[in-house]
């Protein structure tokens, strides 16, 4: 793969970077930067189909501007569900990817097995998304190196990359054209702004519930125990589908028909609240309150 189609894919590699100190910023670059945003808070998939050199040049610079948009706006609900879209796209793109290419991109976001199939300790935690079968625990350990196969490395990578764009740097100032084509954003974001009806009480629920209600306010992702475990909780306080769904709508990966139809086959199952134990596997469990299930909470304070 030539050098510019590797950067098209990555844009935020060091070859990307390089391919932009030949590019200045155009108002077409700005406005393709603006509908990268877009397509990500729409939960649209983008395909690049650039063909000439100048074309993948804008498609490289379309990213930087992106960034640079993100970095002015400094909205977190829009930098996440960016961040989750761009590193979603990068998975993508490294399925299909010859051995070379995936590992050249390892490289490049300093996650590269030194051995074949194993990773540092270190490394593998600060990439490791927050899931059950990512813990220490359910893995594969050996004199400090991790075993991997290559579909998990490539999560790695994703969460690498997610993580690296949610940390977009602060922008003071932009061009003025970049400053209109986001006052169109802007007027939109009502419209992606999630709207939460509910409201809880501090105190009203135990602290691992505070936790994943606060992160939801704060658009940061959950996986999947985290939103299960959280689930299940609120449909058992009688809390409904549309008002759940609302709440989940926070999430910068959101998608409505899937949680729907995850909500619903909640509530329909009537799935038991996983006991403190289980949240503590889970990685959910934050104190110590013994009452060895979430749902006594309530029961506890009222004694
Ligand atoms: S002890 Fe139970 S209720 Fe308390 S934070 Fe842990 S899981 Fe939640």
């Amino acid at each position: 793969m030539e050098e510019i189609d590797f950067a098209v894919k990555y844009p935020f590699t060091s070859q990307a970077k390089k391919l932009l100190e030949e590019v200045q910023l155009t108002d077409s670059i700005i406005l393709k930067g603006i509908e990268r945003i877009k397509a990500s808070l729409e939960s649209r998939r983008r395909q690049s189909i650039a063909i000439h050199k100048d074309e993948k040049l804008e498609e490289i610079a379309s990213f930087a501007a992106a960034r640079m948009a993100l970095g002015y706006l400094r909205n977190r609900y829009i930098t996440n569900k960016f961040a989750v879209a761009e590193s979603k796209t990068v998975s993508s793109n490294l399925a299909s990817e010859t051995e070379d290419e995936f590992q050249l991109l390892s490289k490049e976001l300093n996650i590269q097995s030194t051995n074949q199939g194993w990773l540092p300790i270190p490394l593998y935690l600060k990439n490791s998304p927050r899931s059950i079968d990512y813990k220490l625990i359910n893995r594969n350990i050996k004199n400090g190196l991790v075993a991997v196969n290559r579909r998990e490395l490539s999560r790695l990578m994703e969460e690498a990359v997610r993580k690296h764009i949610e940390s977009t740097p602060m922008v003071k100032s932009i061009p003025d054209s970049m400053k209109n084509a986001l006052e169109d954003l802007i007027k939109q974001i009502p419209r992606f702004e999630p709207q939460t009806t509910m409201s809880f009480k501090q105190g009203a629920n135990p602290p691992c519930i505070e936790k994943l209600l606060d992160s939801l306010k704060k658009h940061e992702n959950l996986n999947h125990q985290a939103r299960w475990g959280l689930a299940v909780y609120l449909v058992n306080k009688g809390v409904t589908i549309e008002n759940l769904i609302s709440l989940y709508s926070n999430l910068p990966d959101f998608s409505e028909k899937i949680t729907q139809y995850q909500l619903e086959h909640i509530k329909k199952k009537n799935y038991t609240m996983p006991s403190c134990a289980t949240m503590l596997t889970y990685g959910l469990c934050c104190a110590d309150c013994k009452i060895g299930n979430p749902l006594n909470w309530k029961n506890k304070r009222q004694v």
